[in-house]
């Protein structure tokens, strides 16, 4: 049977932290055996909101080599580079053709971006979610496992799907999102808020924070009041994520992280948190730094290879579909 097609990608804007690896590389980890996958650096997405551009070579190589160190396996997948497969651009070109400007104007996360980010008003801004359904479809991928705060996005590459189609005769299946029991990390300084690399450091923890580090973050964490370790999202939000997060690193349920834990007090059940954590991210810290720069070079270059000649095959086909001419 054919595997499914499944699509996702990461900026390489900064850091990766926590809610990058429970919520996208633990979950893409385990999803690749089963599925075609492709894992996508999204290069040319970041210099829609990147202030300066100086430094992304080296954070694709560091994005890179965080995925392969956190399990992404180059032989089961496509671990490839957005910018170095023209026919992205090109797929989005004829689809901007589908769609009204107003419909993307409409896009709430252009609205949120547009209100965060310094290089707002741009047109690449509000073109992204264009470029996003070129990413999917030119995969033709039908799986896209990504963030629920993404599902505007994944509605237009529907929409985007559904006028081609229309207009040109059947060809894209609608792709949906993949997003049951993914879990979603919040801020360690408020949990309302979901983790994120653009909040205070304090308020994250990257993959590759030392063991010193990760328990001074969590010592500092918020924490609501109470002595007991018990587990009520409702009223004690953030113990609840701490507990959370300890199940997540650990895989010890939380009945029984609470059972043992009840009494110990705020400082020893967080110390036992800190623990868990470095003990999850330092196999995957050593792994990180064993990869040169050049081994994740070869890597993404291959991987590249491999997504491309997919990428050119169902560009021609949609080219033909269309009716433009072959020169071939
Ligand atoms: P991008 O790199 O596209 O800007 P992000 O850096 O926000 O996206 O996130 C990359 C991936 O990590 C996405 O799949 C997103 O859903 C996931 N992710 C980011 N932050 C969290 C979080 N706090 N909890 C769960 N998943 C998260």
């Amino acid at each position: 049977m054919k595997k499914e097609i499944v699509l996702s990608g990461m900026r390489p804007t900064g850091e990766l932290h926590l809610g990058n690896y429970f919520g996208a590389l633990k979950r893409w980890a385990g999803i690749q055996s089963d599925h075609e996958c492709y894992w996508m650096v999204a290069d040319l997405h970041s210099l829609t909101t990147l202030e300066s551009t100086a430094d992304i070579e080296k954070k694709t190589i560091e994005m890179t080599a965080l995925w392969l160190a956190a399990g992404l396996d180059p032989k089961k997948s496509s671990v490839f580079l957005q910018s170095a497969i023209p026919e992205h651009g090109e797929l989005a070109s004829i689809f901007a053709t589908l769609l009204p400007v107003s419909m993307l104007e409409l896009n709430p996360t252009y609205k949120e971006m547009t209100e965060a980010h310094p290089r707002s008003g741009s047109f690449g801004l509000l073109n992204y979610p264009v470029l996003q359904a070129a990413d999917i479809l030119l995969y033709k991928a039908t799986r896209v496992p990504v963030g629920r705060d993404q599902e505007p996005h994944i509605e237009i590459t529907r929409e985007i799907a559904r006028r081609f189609n229309n207009r040109f005769g059947e060809f894209f299946a609608e792709p949906h999102a993949l997003f049951e029991k993914i879990p979603k990390i919040y801020s360690l300084k408020d949990p309302t808020k979901k983790m994120s690399k653009s909040h205070s450091p304090d308020s994250y923890i990257g993959l590759l924070d030392d063991a010193d580090t990760v328990r001074e973050k969590i010592m500092g964490a918020v924490t609501d009041s109470g002595n007991e370790i018990v587990y009520d999202p409702e009223s004690k939000p953030a113990l609840a994520h701490l507990i959370e997060l300890l199940h997540l690193a650990s895989g010890q349920a939380v009945e029984a992280i609470e059972k043992e834990y009840k009494s110990a007090g705020y400082a020893n059940f967080k110390k036992a948190v800190a623990e868990s954590i470095s003990g999850l991210l330092s196999p995957i810290q050593e792994r990180f730094r064993s990869y040169k720069p050049a081994d994740v070079k070869g890597v993404l270059a291959e991987g590249t290879a491999k997504a491309r000649t997919v990428a050119q095959k169902n560009l021609g086909d949609i080219k033909e579909k269309i009716g433009l001419l072959n020169l071939k």
